[in-house]
């Protein structure tokens, strides 16, 4: 971690309330409808970063604002991820200005984390200098839902596993089902034992709101355990959580935990009949206080295992 990035993160958490109220407007797979609140006012973090991780020859953390990218270089070319360019190209110019500080090689791949726009907008000036763009196929059925001028279709897509091997780099793009999203795929290089995964795994974080664009919070339980029976040390999330600090499979082992517990309470709720109103005023997790966005969203994470509880 550099500098830059343990400064930026400082406010991260309000940076990262912003983004979330982004998506908060938005329909499955769509565009947001709604403009930003501005940035707090003080202290003015870094508009963005890039660090190289720690340990690795090649592996990369791209951020602008509160939005996180990964990119890897190699001999024969880099492999981008997300470009996060929603409503400010020059994230995306940015970017790519970033790489070309790194390396002289092309970008021969852009990687879409999941179909929401505030990950993968602004794509195009990957696309002009010849990136091949590769996603879930899920992603492509919900970007085919909900067009935007601004988002690049991909040409490659993953169903169930995916091996990218560029300049004796591999990096698996894996699915491990649906949870945040239908089309959320688990980056994995082998060989540093990293994973780059983008919305469904918060470090020390409550939920984002009531789960939104979620069919099931089941299947999201189910695709956390899949991740956590991958081999793997370090987790790069797609928004600078805790600090900035990368995520571990003990954070990931803390989210089941508060899944479970949430699930749990909120079933004794039901029992009682608080489902959903009631419940949601009193169910309380104080294990979890200390977490990101605790007392703003565990009332919805409540209300959306409430509609669960209600078969729904
Ligand atoms: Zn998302």
């Amino acid at each position: 971690m550099n500098s830059n990035l343990s400064k930026a993160t400082a406010i991260a958490g309000a940076i990262l309330a912003s983004t979330l109220y982004v998506n908060a407007q938005t329909p499955p797979g769509g565009a947001p409808a709604a403009t930003p609140p501005a940035a707090p006012a003080a202290p003015t973090p870094p508009l963005f970063s890039t660090t190289k991780v720690e340990g690795t020859d090649n592996v990369y953390i791209f951020r602008y604002q509160g939005h996180q990218s990964m990119f890897v270089v190699t001999k024969a070319g880099v492999i981008a991820t997300d470009p996060i360019g929603l409503r400010r190209p020059q994230a995306v110019t940015t970017y790519i200005d970033e790489i070309k500080k790194v390396t002289s090689q092309p970008i021969k791949y852009v990687i879409y984390s999941h179909s929401h726009y505030d990950h993968i907008a602004g794509g195009k000036p990957f696309k002009d200098l010849g990136a091949k763009f590769v996603a879930h196929k899920n992603a492509k059925a919900q970007l085919q839902r909900f067009p935007s001028p601004d988002v690049i279709m991909p040409d490659e897509l993953v169903d169930g596993k995916k091996t990218i091997n560029l300049g004796g780099t591999s990096l698996e793009l894996l699915y491990v089902g649906k949870n945040h999203s239908d089309n959320s795929l688990v980056m994995r290089l082998p060989k540093e034992k990293i994973i780059f995964a983008v919305d469904f795994i918060p470090i020390q974080t409550v939920l984002f709101r009531n789960m939104p664009d979620t069919t099931n919070p089941l299947e999201w339980q189910a695709s956390l355990k899949r991740v956590a029976a991958l081999e793997w040390d370090r987790m790069i999330p797609g928004h600078p959580y805790a600090g900035g600090r990368l995520g571990t499979k003990q954070d990931l082992a803390d989210l089941m935990g508060y899944f479970d517990d949430l699930s749990a309470e909120v079933k004794k709720a039901a029992a009682e009949g608080k489902c959903t109103d009631t419940a949601m005023k009193e169910i309380k997790l104080p294990k979890y206080e200390k977490w990101g966005n605790y007392a703003q969203f565990l009332p919805m994470n409540v209300e959306r295992m409430c509609y669960l509880a209600n078969g729904n």
